[in-house]
């Protein structure tokens, strides 16, 4: 058995872990990191990444269905889901193959293996023992599998990225991030999909309007919407063929199941409690707002803190542990107005307060919306309309929030999220010249407010 020592011991080499681990070794600490799978972590390999290549992969057939009224005779199309798989897998071992190598060249000593907590200073790693001075837990997380009669039949999104065919049906179940992204990806591949949420209304947290409208743009798309709606048991037939019996609805047959009902911490097997460290009753660690858990030099980031699970919010964690402990005291990471996107289809993004939180706020607000069809679609059969909404808090004309669903709308909202943490008013949006022709200059142009 091996005894090393380091200044900062990292578990876990995903968004959060490696970001802080290359920033410590570039600000002069001697830094180790544990990964027990792929470098990258969730986001790279079953999250962001091939998340939005299967979202693009699943646009296509809507864009030859448009070419035609570009004048476009777009010849007979076909779908290989085994190559999309092949070429994701190779594009997901290239980044793997960098994040390593980024590693290697800050100094950080890489372990492909799996670390647990020995002590609040010791960290075993397979036959070796490393003393630390810091530890960071990144461990981010993993899906929740409901406990139904028949769950061993259930696929989460870890599997779906990997699953060698498509299937011709697939019930989709949840109604948050994840769920609705696959069920456009399955539905713009041409598969049969049933999208199940326990609520009225899927995407809670949303601003309603935005709901409201994504609910009907997906059933214009074809995706077969039950809310509300829960499987109660899953059966599977000599053919394969799944049948669910469901709470609100006569029983459906399917070919493939997928639950995205939200992910837990990943602390099992971590030995948290012989370091100190506490987790709330959900098993996310407790830290303060240093990122410091209930062990004095134990750290925490990311989705194993189960706070906002995004991979930019442990990107920014991550860099200020490391810069807190090893360089100058940096600005706290704002957590008031962080822009987020679902990659749903149409496309979903936001900044800032929904209209009921900023009502719940400031109590007078002031709201400008507008519904258009984007000059994408004039020329084609569609009659979608995407969407734009305004949230202006009346007394200090300041815009508080600003939501889309349409085409490109994360990439339009990243610069809005911009001018709202900067404190932008609504007389501000009015004076700043539009970019022509374009779906993003509406938000500088709407002039009246919803009665
Ligand atoms: P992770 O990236 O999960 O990294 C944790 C790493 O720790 C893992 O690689 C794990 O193998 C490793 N590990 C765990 N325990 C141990 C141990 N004991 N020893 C060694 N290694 C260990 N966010 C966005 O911002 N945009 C998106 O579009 C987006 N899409 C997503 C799509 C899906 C399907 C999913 C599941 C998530 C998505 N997210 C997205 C969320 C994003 O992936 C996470 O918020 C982000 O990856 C969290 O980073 P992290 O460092 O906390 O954890
Ligand atoms: P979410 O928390 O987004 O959504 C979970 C959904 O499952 C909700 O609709 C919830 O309903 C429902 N649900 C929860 N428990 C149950 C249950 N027991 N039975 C039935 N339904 C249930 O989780 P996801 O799994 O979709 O994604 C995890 C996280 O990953 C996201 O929250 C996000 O932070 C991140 N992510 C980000 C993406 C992005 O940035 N584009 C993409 C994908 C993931 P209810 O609302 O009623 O509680």
């Amino acid at each position: 058995m091996a005894e090393h020592s380091v200044d900062l011991f990292v578990i876990g080499g995903g968004s959060g872990g490696v970001r802080a681990a290359r920033v410590a070794a570039g600000l002069g600490a001697s830094v180790a990191i544990a990964e027990d799978r792929h470098w990258g972590g969730t986001c790279v390999n079953v999250g962001c990444v091939p998340k939005k290549l299967f979202v693009l992969a699943s646009e296509f057939a809507e864009t030859f269905a448009d070419a035609a009224g570009f004048g476009w005779n777009v010849g007979q199309t076909g779908f290989e889901w085994g190559r999309l798989l092949s070429n994701k897998n190779q594009e997901i071992a290239r980044l793997n193959g960098i994040y390593a190598k980024l590693l290697a060249d800050a100094g950080v000593t890489t372990l492909n293996a799996h670390a647990r907590l020995y002590d609040a200073h010791t960290i075993e790693v397979g036959e070796d023992t490393y003393r630390a001075e810091n530890i960071l837990i990144a461990t981010g997380g993993e899906p929740v599998v409901p406990g139904i009669p028949g769950h061993a039949h259930i696929i989460t999104s870890d599997q779906a990225f990997f699953i060698g065919q498509l299937p011709k049906r697939v019930a989709v179940v949840g109604g948050g991030y994840i769920a609705v992204e696959f069920a456009g990806i399955f539905a713009g591949l041409g598969v049969e999909t049933h999208l199940l949420y326990r609520g009225e209304l899927f995407m809670r947290g949303f601003d309603e309007d935005l709901r409201i409208r994504l609910r009907d743009a997906m059933q214009a798309r074809g995706v077969h919407l039950h809310m509300p709606c829960e499987i109660e048991s899953i059966e599977r037939n000599d053919a394969g063929v799944l049948t669910c019996a469901l709470t609100h609805d006569d029983p459906l047959e399917t070919d493939l199941v997928m639950y995205a009902i939200g992910r837990r911490p990943r602390v099992q097997g971590l030995g948290l409690a012989s370091a100190g460290v506490q987790t709330d009753t959900l098993g996310a660690i407790v830290v303060d707002d240093r990122y410091r858990t209930t062990a004095e030099h134990i750290f925490a980031v990311g989705d194993v803190t189960n706070r906002v699970n995004l991979t930019p919010v442990a990107l920014a964690e991550g860099t200020l542990v490391a810069q807190q402990l090893y360089g100058s005291a940096p600005a706290p990471v704002d957590y008031e107005y962080i822009p987020t996107a679902v990659f749903s289809q149409p496309t979903l993004a936001t900044v800032g307060y929904t209209e009921a939180e900023a009502r719940a706020k400031y109590g007078q607000i002031t709201v400008y919306e507008s519904a258009f069809r984007p000059m994408r679609q004039t020329l084609t059969e569609r009659s979608e309309r995407a969407y734009m909404k305004l949230i202006v808090e009346t007394a200090s004309d300041r815009v508080v929030g600003v939501h889309m669903l349409g085409p490109d709308a994360a990439e339009i909202l990243q610069g809005f999220a911009v001018a709202v943490r900067a404190g932008a008013t609504k007389a501000l949006f009015d004076t700043t010249l539009g970019i022509h022709p374009s779906a993003a200059e509406e938000f500088v142009s709407m002039r009246t407010p919803r009665t």
